[in-house]
């Protein structure tokens, strides 16, 4: 007996030693669920030591070192439960481990097995832990990857491709095939597939890349190429991947997707299209143009040959878009820049700067200034010949000519925006020399436009310091008596000399100064009415202002004109503005609604230099005027010349017909006076009568009339 306990003891103890040396955790529990024995590995497993875990039965009290989704089980779903109460072997749960907290250190798979006694009945359940935390791990990561992969795939329409480098088996996905064209597997897959249809230029960069990649000098890429489409074209595509590399770096896999950049490539050469070419005509634009020229100044630099800017706008070109409509302005525009794309080389850069005026660039004319003036001048020759040609216009034939201004340059030349300038200002003395010609930049053009620039400024100085001063010059009745008198201004800037109108009105009015000038004008002839108001005999005096076109353009003159009698306090219907007909040449329906908004206050208009414009007598039924100015060059010859003569009487008698009031302007000499009054003129203003006198002295000698 006692033999046999030893026997048994020895049995038990060789028992445990095997335990304690098996690759698996293993906990015995006794037939009523407690805990026997747990071999070394179990305690480690599970983080107990023998001590706590014997005696513990399987309760989730007792347990609360593994996993809350053990926790949360059925007490008879615990697997030491289940195999007590089926007899059967329970395989293959998985159970965490904790230390801390909720995420377990350690994942273990348990199986549990029933033991017997000899009679069959049911005395132990063993069950084997081994640990599989770096299996559930990666199991873990291989679901976030999939997941990551569902993400990025998701909505697009990337197209996967894996190539296993030692079989040297392709994986091509059907978005792969589709994105070339092909259902998939059209064509043999294997490795060497999609690098017989990159495209040839791109061949040799891929491949070297390519090997690259093998060597181990990349782990992620991004490279774009070229790969044939089906129907011949070729697809640019993003290829994007990584390497997988196993023992000593050795690539074992590529994996990447291609993306098809097809739109995304139309749409960079639209933004390109936008931002360097004009939509109208698709000539390059100007931010083209200087980028262009810069390049060329450098080659010029380099090679020391000269080159030329031109400078080419459209004679009347206004007239044109003004009278027939934009429609056909654009058609000429585009008829003008493909003669000028034909009748230059192909290597002379043309650009559109906007409006009607388009910019080209002449390259290698040469090494002396000489040839280079020689060979400008017989490609303007070609142009000038190209563009002479008649148009034809939505079947209405329009003829139209180019005024051109050039500067040459060479390597010494000044930078961009200056040799710009130059050549804009040869093509305003193109203008001014009768058009349909071309002039080459002299240092006179510059004098004269740094002459034009000093007095454009010392106009903006004279504003603000009130150099600007109104005289008056007295306008009489036929029979003599003073019925008004028109405001002309001077610029006195200090210096004894009084600069008349004809000297700054032309740059005041380019510069947009005769805007505020205008304004203030108005206001003081507006002050002097205002004074004038119930004298005897200024009080009655109507006031002549002039009115420039670039006034009546902004839309808020009718309010400033009524903005200034309000605060004045003059009398609207003694101020007469007057205009000229290049008033009535564009914006023809606002132009009419202005004058009827002041026409509504009081105010009258009179048509100034009636004769020397347009003189279309449309004008003269659509606008509302109330008196016509006979210019001073009919009257000055009315007594000279046989034909001035009728012209005035017309004008006379056409006035009289629309019940226009008539003014003669420039009356100096007697004969003049007689011959106007005895034709039926109404109002005179001359030398004759009265001269231009400052607004002060004027008052002094007309006041006590
Ligand atoms: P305008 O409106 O035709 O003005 C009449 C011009 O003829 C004035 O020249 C006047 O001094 C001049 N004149 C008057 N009587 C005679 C004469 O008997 N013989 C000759 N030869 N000339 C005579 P002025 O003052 O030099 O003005 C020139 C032009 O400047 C004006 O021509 C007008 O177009 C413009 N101007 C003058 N003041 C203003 C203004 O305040 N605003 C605007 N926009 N233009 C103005
Ligand atoms: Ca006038
Ligand atoms: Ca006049």
């Amino acid at each position: 007996m006692i033999m046999n306990l030893d026997a048994a003891a020895a049995v038990q103890r060789r028992l445990d030693d095997l335990l304690d040396h098996l690759p698996a955790g293993v906990v015995v529990h006794g037939a009523d669920g407690r805990i026997v024995a747990a071999n070394c590995l179990a305690c480690e497993l599970l983080g107990q030591s023998a001590e706590q875990l014997k005696g513990t039965e399987s309760s989730a009290a007792a347990w609360d070192f593994v996993h809350p989704n053990y926790q949360a089980m059925a007490p008879e779903d615990y697997p030491v439960n289940v195999v007590l109460r089926t007899g059967e072997k329970l395989a293959h749960l998985i159970v965490g481990v904790l230390a801390t907290g909720t995420e377990p250190v350690r994942w273990l798979i348990c199986n549990a097995y029933p033991e017997h006694d000899p009679d069959g009945r049911l005395n132990q359940v063993v069950v084997c832990f081994t640990d599989c935390t770096a299996l559930k791990r990666a199991k873990q990561r291989l679901q976030k990857s999939e997941e990551r992969l569902r993400l990025v795939l998701r909505g697009s329409t990337d197209a996967p491709w894996d190539y296993e480098v030692d079989t040297g088996e392709v994986y091509y996905s059907d978005r792969w095939w589709n994105m070339l064209g092909y259902e998939p597997g059209a064509l043999p897959g294997d490795a060497g597939l999609w690098l017989r249809l990159t495209h040839p230029d791109d061949k040799a960069r891929v491949g070297d890349f390519m090997r690259q990649l093998l060597d181990g000098q990349h782990e992620n890429y991004s490279i774009e190429l070229r790969l044939r489409h089906r129907d011949g074209h070729h697809v640019p595509v993003l290829s994007r991947g990584f390497v997988l590399r196993g023992a000593h770096g050795k690539a074992l896999r590529i994996s990447g997707t291609n993306t098809d950049l097809t739109e995304r490539k139309r749409t960079e050469r639209r933004i390109y299209e936008l931002a360097y070419f004009d939509h109208l005509t698709g000539l390059p634009n100007r931010r083209f143009l200087i980028e262009e020229l810069d390049k060329a100044l450098a080659r010029s630099h380099r090679s020391g040959r000269f080159g030329a800017l031109l400078f080419l706008d459209l004679d009347n070109f206004k007239l044109l878009n003004d009278t027939m409509g934009h429609d056909l302005g654009d058609m000429l525009l585009r008829q003008v820049a493909g003669r000028l794309r034909r009748a230059l080389r192909h290597s002379d850069a043309l650009a559109r700067l906007g409006g009607d005026e388009f910019v080209i660039v002449l390259e290698d004319l040469g090494c002396s200034a000489e040839t280079a003036v020689q060979e400008t001048n017989h490609v303007i020759a070609k142009l000038q010949d190209a563009l002479g040609q008649p148009y034809d216009l939505a079947g209405r034939a329009f003829s139209s000519t180019p005024s051109i201004g050039v500067v040459l340059f060479d390597g010494t030349s000044a930078g961009i925006e200056t040799l710009l300038k130059q050549a804009d200002l040869a093509m305003y003395r193109a203008k001014a020399d009768g058009r349909n010609t071309a002039r080459f930049f002299d240092a006179g053009m510059q004098a004269s436009a740094d002459r034009q620039a000093a007095l454009e400024s010392g106009l903006r100085r004279g504003l603000e310091m009130h150099q600007f001063v109104l005289f008056c010059q007295p306008q009489f009745s036929r029979d003599g008596r003073l019925v008004g008198a028109e405001v002309l201004v001077r610029w006195d800037r200090g210096d004894g000399v009084l600069l008349g109108p004809d000297t700054f009105i032309g740059l005041a009015e380019t510069s947009g100064l005769i805007v505020p000038l205008g304004q203030y004008v108005l206001d003081e002839a507006c002050q002097a009415l205002a004074r004038w108001r119930g004298q005897r005999t200024l009080g009655s005096l109507k006031l002549a202002v002039n009115v420039s076109v670039h006034q009546m353009r902004g839309a808020d003159f009718p309010d400033r004109v009524a903005d200034v009698l309000r605060r004045t306090g003059a009398p609207a219907d003694r101020l007469c503005l007057e205009l000229t007909e290049s008033v009535f040449a564009e914006n023809v329906a606002e132009t009419v609604e202005r004058m009827h908004a002041l026409r509504g206050l009081g105010v009258q208009f009179s048509l100034d230099d009636f004769g020397t414009g347009y003189s279309s007598l449309a004008y003269l039924r659509r606008f509302p005027l109330t008196a016509l100015k006979i210019d001073r060059s009919f009257v000055h010859d009315v007594h000279l010349d046989p034909d001035a003569a009728p012209i005035v009487e017309a004008i006379i008698a056409l006035a009289r017909k629309l019940r226009l009031e008539i003014v003669a302007e420039g009356v100096e000499h007697e004969a003049q006076r007689s011959f106007l009054v005895d034709g039926g003129c109404g109002t005179l203003q001359g030398y004759l009568l009265g001269r231009p006198v400052p607004i002060a002295e004027f008052e002094r000698i007309y006041g006590g009339y």
